[in-house]
């Protein structure tokens, strides 16, 4: 995820627009930034890495003078954040700039480079570039667009600029989101409507497969079939702030919201399914040597340490490895067991948090394999494991972690496929696993419909001091989830248990006024939950139920409140389970007024002991 602007029109300040709109798109990636501006068929590009105060000391005179342009502040997918991985990427007379990652640039980059192209990044996104200019041999800017996007794959908004026609620009959209703003001297168009509001309140946004030509005077929009599409112009009525959040109250709301693509995009491309294959491009390097790990430890804090346990869960169910989760802030200073057969791996959205740095530059020390799974492209982390697995969530900033963490368990059901295809898992069970993980985004989308019923229940539980949350086998990090979700955002004191446990001890704190919430989708250990509702509501207590839908009806018998998810495979409730979890919280927060996005004493991310 990153942000892109796009300006063409007749006002001739284009680089001062442009600049304009990164700073109100920063918000989604800051990585590097940079631009290009036309003048005449004369282009001008100007690059920095970090924020777009960076790349503005650089661009000079170029603000002015200019009456069209494309410009990026990026979050690295695919090469790390310095100038030369920055965009605009070039080939010959084409520059572009992209949202998204395109999932075979690889062979298409093997295929051009044979042709004589040279690249100079790392990025999936230049490929596009080379791409275009090579089948601008034969055709016009407009039909070199249409060829190349017959091949590419992926999830891609390019805007792109042709120096031979330099009254033209070109953008299109498919799964990554752009917006055009239909200004009185021009276009601007952009990732979100932040960009844009300060120019025109008509926007019209744009569609899956829609190609738009724009002249300083007119657009058109194309389906990527050539047809052309007739699109209504819509009026804005967000504010500045409304329009960073996509009209969202809250950024932790965006990002709940966001979850069927952070889990689509950390699986596009790291699927075969009929081979039951995961493609993992960053443990190519060490393959061979997780063929011969006999043990993981994974190492990680808060929300990536109950993602660690789902983790732990999957992989020695499926894979068969033995695999232990530890806090990365205790694994450091007690006397860890590793060896060279044991993997380490380390799970952390922002890939500095601090404890986790030093519980892997420990696990090296011990002569141990190094593995990250991290959101943040190039962060220290990536850098000092031996390999690793990105997310590919886009940057987060709600500091209580949602999209992170299903974006991280998405990664972990590809890596227990990879490591279980190593050893015994059979190719049904590989094919059984990656096609329903393939389901997940849409089954995600489902909960939204349910969610007028999870505000209403958390406006009834806002009002007690304390609750459990309580979950087997594969809900209990869940269960350790939710509570960590409800604990921070709205201050509710909850004990995240396996509801095995409750009998042992806890449930001697259960009387009317302690609710819990009890995951009971219907798996394997169905029964055994409802036992523990059964005990629970015996000694006064309140239960909100969370279970597979179908089943409401039967379950409302035992609980007071009951939220239904779609049916899945056990290993992958989580990923469904938590969703609900996440809402009750944000409502939960909401409705006692606090800062969600901001919860008080915490930071996003962690980089101190
Ligand atoms: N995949 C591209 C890159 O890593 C674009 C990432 C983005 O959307 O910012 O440069």
């Amino acid at each position: 995820m990153c942000g892109i602007v796009g300006y063409i029109g007749k006002d001739n300040n284009a680089g001062e627009v442009l600049l304009e709109g990164l700073k109100r798109l920063e918000y989604r990636g800051y990585d590097s930034a940079g631009i290009c501006v036309m003048s005449g068929n004369k282009s001008k590009t100007f690059k920095a890495v970090g924020k777009v105060v960076e790349l503005e000391k650089k661009i000079g005179k170029y603000r002015t003078d200019t009456t069209m342009g494309i410009a990026h502040t990026r979050w690295a997918t695919h090469g790390k954040p310095s100038v030369k991985n920055a965009h605009p990427h070039s080939s010959g007379k084409i520059h572009l700039v992209h949202n998204g990652i395109i999932e075979n640039y690889q062979e298409l980059k093997e295929k051009l480079i044979k042709k004589g192209h040279k690249f100079s990044s790392e990025t999936d996104s230049e490929v596009v570039a080379h791409l275009i200019d090579e089948y601008s041999n034969k055709n016009d800017f407009e039909q070199a667009v249409f060829a190349a996007l017959q091949d590419i794959r992926g999830a891609y908004a390019l805007v792109m600029l042709s120096e031979d026609e330099p009254e033209k620009m070109i953008a299109v959209r498919n799964s990554s989101p752009l917006v055009i703003g239909v200004a009185d001297d021009g276009f601007v168009l952009a990732s979100d409507a932040s960009a844009i509001i300060q120019h025109t309140d008509k926007v019209v946004y744009l569609d899956d497969e829609e190609l738009v030509i724009f002249t300083p005077e007119t657009y058109k929009v194309k389906t990527f079939a050539g047809r052309n599409k007739y699109k209504k112009e819509q009026t804005l009525e967000w504010n500045d702030e409304q329009a960073q959040k996509e009209g969202y109250k809250h950024f932790m709301l965006k990002e709940i919201f966001e979850q069927p693509s952070a889990v689509a995009d950390a699986i596009r491309g790291r699927i075969i399914v009929k081979d039951g294959l995961a493609k993992l491009g960053g443990l190519v390097d060490v393959e061979d040597k997780l063929r011969d790990i006999k043990r993981i430890v994974i190492v990680s804090c808060g929300t990536s340490y109950c993602a660690g346990l789902v983790g732990e869960y999957m992989l020695e169910e499926y894979a068969g490895i033995p695999t232990e989760v530890e806090y990365a802030s205790e694994f450091r200073y007690r006397k860890p067991l590793i060896d060279k057969k044991t993997a380490v791996i380390a799970i952390s959205q922002s890939g500095e948090t601090a404890d986790t740095l030093a519980a892997i530059r420990e696990a090296k020390n011990k002569g141990g394999l190094t593995l990250g799974i991290v959101n943040a492209v190039g962060s220290t982390i990536a850098r000092e494991t031996d390999a690793g697995i990105y997310n590919h969530a886009g940057p987060e900033v709600g500091v209580a972690s949602t999209k992170a963490f299903t974006s991280q368990l998405s990664i972990l059901v590809l890596l227990t496929v990879f490591l279980g295809r190593q050893r015994d898992m059979s190719l049904t069970m590989g094919k059984k696993i990656l096609s329903e993980l393939n389901k997940l985004p849409k089954k995600i989308d489902e909960i939204f419909e349910d969610g007028k019923n999870i505000k209403r229940i958390a406006n009834k539980y806002t009002k007690y001091e304390s609750m459990f949350y309580l979950g087997r086998k594969y809900n209990f990090p869940i269960a350790m989830e939710g509570a960590l979700k409800i604990k921070e955002i709205s201050y509710i004191h909850a004990e995240g248990y396996p509801s095995g446990e409750m009998k042992h001890g806890p449930i001697a704190l259960i009387d009317k006024d302690f609710p819990s919430v009890i995951l009971a989708p219907k798996d394997s250990v169905y029964d055994k939950t409802l036992s523990a509702i059964e005990e629970i509501k015996a000694r006064g207590g309140k239960v909100v139920a969370i279970t597979t839908v179908g089943n409401e009806e039967k379950i409302k018998k035992h609980a007071n409140d009951v939220i239904e998810i779609p049916k899945t495979l056990e290993m992958l409730t989580p990923l469904l389970a938590v969703v609900p979890l996440q809402l009750l919280a944000y409502y939960a927060g909401v409705k006692k007024g606090f800062d969600v996005d901001k919860p008080r004493n915490l930071a996003k991310s962690v980089t101190v002991e």
